[in-house]
């Protein structure tokens, strides 16, 4: 059993003002794992002013005093990879290998990131008579949702940080534990008192404290539409920049050609990774209509290759973060099914042989686009596959969406490939499996407003300040 009932606060562990616990619960096992504490306005009040206390002398330390922080917490992140590993398996069910894997190597990969952008980043450049002086924003909030808990937290803080951000975590309650294993990297990497905080707790308590107060000069958010149309609205009072990195419905696109069953099948079994609760995941996969009983036979049987079970086995997929997430899924499964898409293969209820926990069949439909499962993101194991004619109709139907977070394409043409990729109306676009840390990473319509990862990610942090004739001609 975990206990984490401590805030991070001004440099120290503290407690809440006022205690109340709340139980964690194991996916896998349905049973209590650990307690945490919510907290109140009242730890937020603290939060806010130890950040603001810090505001003054951290956004002036030099780049090098930031770099030297940003690799102390590298030297003590790579201490404590097991430990997050575990945290992760436990609090959301990922299987052991993908939690200690690549949940956690995201989090030291953007950390790597925000060190090289850092070590070259311009904060100031004179263009004409005119200083242009990129400034840290001041005392940020950063909200996050439970899916990759490590790369959410990760791709925010160490960004913040490195631009003279002060900051206010407010992690997600369904995966509370590997933030708190991040704080106490950061306490003992020697982050200075105030830079960052940390205070559990529920989105509408804490997240609304954050969002509505007015010396939080700006808000992080990831996660889910809903949430994010309220976070925006409850920052409108307070001026502040609010940036979104919400869901999506993401298109994939397969060309015809040789590799056509090869790309199915690796569409099929990504999607099942971290059981399909990923923002950017390629969800509607688009495939040629000349080739769609193929297609289909590929999908099923890529689909029931994927192994479901314990985190602690040698399976490829957990269970859903919890089993309300797994009621959710379900409906939109029984959907599909209601409104006439073809079950390829999975469908209800739990895999076989598992009859406790939030395990999840991984499922295909062949559906035309538009209907509720082509549109909603499940966020769940379940991929909809749709057919094509032509290129401008597969286009077409990538873009048909109030989501644009992420387009993949796959085929052996290259120029087609990057054609189609250019026509994609979304954030992030993925040319035949690539991979970037410095690639920006956000979305187009409903998708939100932000972008992060790499130099963009250091840009949400700043404002932007020019002195006119600093540099005056002779
Ligand atoms: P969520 O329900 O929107 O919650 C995200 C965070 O917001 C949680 O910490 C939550 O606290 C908090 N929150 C809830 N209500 C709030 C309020 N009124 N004010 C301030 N904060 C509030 O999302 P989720 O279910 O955790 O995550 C899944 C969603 O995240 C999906 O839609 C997914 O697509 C999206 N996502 C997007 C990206 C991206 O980069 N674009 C990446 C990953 C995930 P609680 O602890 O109380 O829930
Ligand atoms: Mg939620």
């Amino acid at each position: 059993m975990r206990e984490y009932l401590q805030f991070f606060i001004d440099g120290q562990w503290v407690d809440p003002v006022t205690p109340v616990t709340a139980d964690v619960i194991n996916p896998a096992t349905e049973e209590v794992s650990g307690q945490i504490s919510l907290g109140s306005a009242d730890d937020v009040e603290k939060a806010v002013a130890a950040a603001r206390r810090a505001f003054p002398s951290w956004s002036q330390t030099t780049r090098a005093q930031r770099l030297d922080v940003l690799k102390s917490i590298q030297a003590e992140y790579e201490k404590r990879l097991p430990d997050l590993g575990d945290a992760i398996r436990e609090e959301m069910g990922a299987p052991a290998s993908l939690a200690g894997g690549f949940h956690v190597g995201l989090g030291a990969g953007h950390l790597q990131a925000a060190i090289e952008v850092l070590e070259e980043f311009a904060f100031e450049e004179v263009k004409g008579t005119t200083l242009v002086l990129k400034e840290a924003i001041g005392v940020c909030g950063l909200i996050t949702p439970w899916n990759w808990p490590m790369n959410q937290t990760c791709v925010k803080i160490f960004p913040a940080l490195a631009t003279g951000c002060t900051t206010i975590l407010k992690p997600p309650q369904l995966a509370p534990y590997s933030a708190h294993i991040l704080s106490e990297i950061l306490d003992a990497a020697g982050v200075p008192a105030g830079v960052y905080n940390m205070i559990q707790g529920s989105g509408r308590k804490i997240g609304t404290a954050l969002t509505t107060h007015e010396d939080v000069d700006m808000i992080s958010f990831t996660g889910s539409e809903p949430v994010g149309i309220q976070i925006q609205k409850d920052a409108a009072d307070t001026v502040k920049r609010v940036g979104l990195e919400l869901g999506g419905k993401s298109p994939w696109i397969v060309l015809d050609d040789e590799d056509l069953a090869k790309n199915v099948a690796a569409v099929t079994v990504g999607m099942m990774g971290n059981s399909g609760q990923t923002c950017s995941a390629g969800s509607r996969l688009i495939v040629p209509n000349a080739r769609m009983d193929e297609a289909k036979a590929v999908a099923k049987e890529a689909c029931e290759s994927v192994t479901v079970g314990d985190p602690n086995g040698n399976f490829a997929m957990g269970p859903v973060v919890s089993m309300d997430q797994f009621k959710d899924i379900q409906r939109y499964i029984q959907l599909g099914i209601d409104e006439g898409a073809e079950l390829i293969a999975g469908g209800s209820g739990r895999p076989e042989g598992l009859d406790k926990g939030a395990y999840v069949r991984p499922t295909v439909f062949l559906s035309n686009n538009q209907r509720t499962i082509d549109r909603d993101e499940i966020f769940g194991p379940v991929l909809v596959m749709s057919g094509y004619d032509d290129i401008d109709q597969a286009v077409d139907m990538a873009n048909d969406t109030t989501f644009g977070l992420a387009g993949y394409v796959n085929g052996k043409d290259v120029e087609q490939c990057r054609a189609i990729g250019r026509r994609i109306r979304a954030g992030w676009i993925n040319l035949n499996d690539g991979f970037d840390f410095h690639a920006p990473f956000g979305g187009y319509k409903r998708s939100g407003n932000g972008r992060e990862w790499g130099e963009h990610g250091f840009e949400e942090y700043l404002e932007v300040k020019a002195i006119l004739n600093y540099a005056p001609a002779d």
